[in-house]
């Protein structure tokens, strides 16, 4: 029986990450390693300089559930650094509320949380719910889709260094079109900065704004959310960007000793 590891950045509280470790529990033995607190936009974080609790309970159905201090990508690590003795097979994160589409992924910890699980060398899944105008879509099938997915994925594998970036678009079930695998597309954010002066006439900083909107394109993960799709983006660790290696071998750059 597989075992899978899964993870959210909403925090253990989200009633999302007990959908999802439900749902998989079709699929193998579910351990559950969340962090005690949302870290939504955490991005890819490794906590170095202060030492990390851990809780341990249970998640619905007696799914061993360990709380840590830490974010989502720290949560993987310690489970897979031996704090969980039985080997895992599949890291989940998810379902996180909210779409993490284009740019997003470089922010998002629901997205870390699976590269943590690339990293040690483990197949991984992301999974996220688009969220408009205050409504999300049929969270339980979007877990029993992600069980389906897990499925295929210990059956097949993915390439070294590979992950899936997989996104839910807000709708009930009836109304999703269908399914897509798609590149990542571009985000636009409309971040400000705000600034405030706090009680001793300091001013401070708020990154505010109305929320990122995207570019619809077609075969990208903005174009198939836009669209009523589910879409599947498969991701690399890899962020090598090939198209400059031959161009930047041309820049005179001999300052060294050498030159
Ligand atoms: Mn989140």
């Amino acid at each position: 029986m597989p075992h899978i590891l899964v993870t959210n950045d909403d925090g253990d509280q989200a009633p999302a990450l007990t959908i999802l470790a439900r749902a998989l529990r079709h699929v193998g033995e579910v351990t559950a390693f969340a962090p005690d607190h949302n870290w939504s936009a955490a991005g890819h974080t490794k906590t170095m300089h202060k030492p990390l609790r851990i809780t341990k309970g249970t998640l619905a159905d007696d799914i061993p559930l360990f709380v840590t201090s830490g974010t989502p990508s720290d949560c993987v690590a310690i489970a897979l650094l031996g704090k969980v003795e039985t080997p895992v097979d599949l890291v989940v994160s998810g379902i996180n509320i909210g779409a993490n589409i284009g740019h997003d992924v470089t922010y998002s910890g629901t997205v870390a949380g699976a590269m943590e699980g690339t990293v040690f060398g483990r197949p991984a899944i992301a999974a996220s719910m688009d969220h408009v105008d205050g409504r999300t879509g049929d969270l339980e099938f979007a877990a029993e889709f992600i069980a389906k997915l897990s499925e295929q994925v210990l059956a097949q594998g993915l390439p070294h260094y590979g992950l899936l970036n997989v996104n839910f678009p807000a709708l009930p079930r009836s109304e999703m079109t269908g399914v897509r695998i798609t590149r990542l597309g571009i985000r636009l954010y409309h971040d400000v900065l705000i600034e405030r002066l706090d009680p001793k006439g300091q001013p401070y900083y708020w990154i505010g704004g109305e929320p990122p909107t995207g570019e619809p394109e077609e075969g990208t993960d903005v174009g198939a959310l836009a669209c009523g799709n589910i879409s599947i983006t498969p991701l690399n660790l890899d962020m090598t960007d090939r198209s400059q290696l031959a161009r930047l071998g041309q820049w005179p750059l001999q300052w060294g000793p050498q030159s």
